[in-house]
């Protein structure tokens, strides 16, 4: 034997050898597994996550959705719950004096209103009173349609009055919040849902199922890339006139991971009067909802984020909100226009599947 083929030899038992290790070490595979619940944030919250065994993926999803059952029982200003300090309680008692709250709920107060500074006048926690006036009109017109009406102006600017932002004075080393103003409230809804959705998913990329994406109710925040070979979820935009989610209603679909497409538009919550939709996105400024398009989607990392500047830029015109998402690094957005047409910034057609980009696009 000469030299040359032994040489070849060794390689061959080597490159054998590394195959049977590799084979040896192999990572466990990865199933598909899915989960859903209904009854926090007033939606459907889906989460589906690649998973080694069943076992890992019911313990990993129950975390998930135990976290979301406690933030929502913060952050909801409707309801009380035994032993819970939550966004009801704010509303009812800061205005007599400071309210400790949860350190969750603390910092989604505090983060929204240093943020919204920079939303052009669109999103207002403050604006609770005035959200009141929508909230109530929209309860009676879908459970009582003979009885539907839209709140009068003259009513709507008195709760305006009281809605002030720098009326609510926090006390970060207390986890304090007071109201200087008696009759302010706030609502978060504007980015509850998508600040509960960001702290869960940081949750999940921390543990044994980083692969995932949560779906809370047009709120998608997508983990790590899917464990099946592909690069990226898919994350469809709906057709606004569409009824269920059927292949026909998809507008659109992005495709990414560990990132947030969060989705605000005219058509999840509305009632219709006199021909004319009121939806319950409500300008601080008209007090009025808007009729600037049909839907805005952001994508970004972080869900909270994502939400906030979801409904910010609903309520902008579409140029304004154009310009205003292009001067944000690592934003981008979708928009589908009063025509249903779609539009989207530059970075956001790398994303998109009518510019090419699919599951296994890097
Ligand atoms: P959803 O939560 O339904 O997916 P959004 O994230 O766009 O949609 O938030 C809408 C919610 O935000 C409304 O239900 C209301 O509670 C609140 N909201 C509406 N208009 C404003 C506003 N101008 N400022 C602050 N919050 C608002
Ligand atoms: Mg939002």
């Amino acid at each position: 034997m000469n030299r040359k083929r032994i040489a070849a030899l060794v390689v061959v038992a080597v490159l054998a050898l590394g195959g049977y290790l590799a084979f040896g070490q192999q990572e466990p595979t990865y199933e598909k597994y899915q989960m859903q619940f209904f009854g926090t944030f007033d939606t459907i919250i889906s989460i589906i996550g690649y998973a080694p065994d069943q076992g890992t993926f019911d313990k990993e999803a129950n975390r998930a959705k135990a976290m979301f059952e406690s933030l929502n029982e913060q952050f909801d200003k409707y309801n009380s719950y035994p032993g819970v300090t939550n966004l009801r309680t704010v509303n009812e008692q800061a205005g007599q004096g400071p309210v400790q709250v949860p350190q969750e709920l603390f910092d989604l107060i505090a983060t929204s209103k240093s943020q919204q500074e920079k939303l052009h006048d669109t999103v207002n926690m403050a604006l609770g009173s005035v959200l009141k006036l929508w909230h109530d009109a929209r309860d009676v017109a879908l459970n009582n349609p003979a009885k539907a009406y839209v709140p009068d102006m003259a009513t709507l600017r008195d709760a305006a009055l009281h809605t002030n932002i720098n009326d609510v004075v926090l006390n970060s080393a207390n986890r304090t919040v007071a109201f200087a103003d008696p009759e302010l409230t706030l609502d978060l809804g504007a980015a509850a849902k998508g600040y509960a959705t960001e702290l869960v998913a940081q949750m999940l990329l921390k543990g044994p199922m980083p692969s995932f994406i949560i779906n809370a109710g047009g709120n998608v925040r997508t983990g790590h890339s899917p464990r099946d070979g592909r690069v990226n979820w898919g994350v469809a935009i709906q057709d606004p006139d569409g009824q269920v989610m059927t292949q026909t209603d998809i507008i659109e679909t992005l495709f990414t991971h560990d990132l947030s497409v969060v989705t605000s538009g005219d058509y999840q919550r509305f009632f219709d009067f006199d021909g004319v939709r009121y939806h319950h996105i409500i300008s601080p400024k008209t007090l009025m909802p808007t009729h600037h398009m049909r839907s805005v989607s952001i994508i970004t990392e972080d869900s909270g984020y994502a939400d906030l500047l979801s409904t910010a830029v609903f309520l902008m015109p579409y140029e304004e909100g154009r310009t205003f998402v292009e001067s944000l690094d690592g934003v981008e957005a979708v928009w589908v226009l009063n025509d249903r047409s779609i539009e989207m910034t530059k970075g956001a057609e790398a994303f998109a599947g009518s510019f090419g980009a699919d599951n296994y696009t890097k």
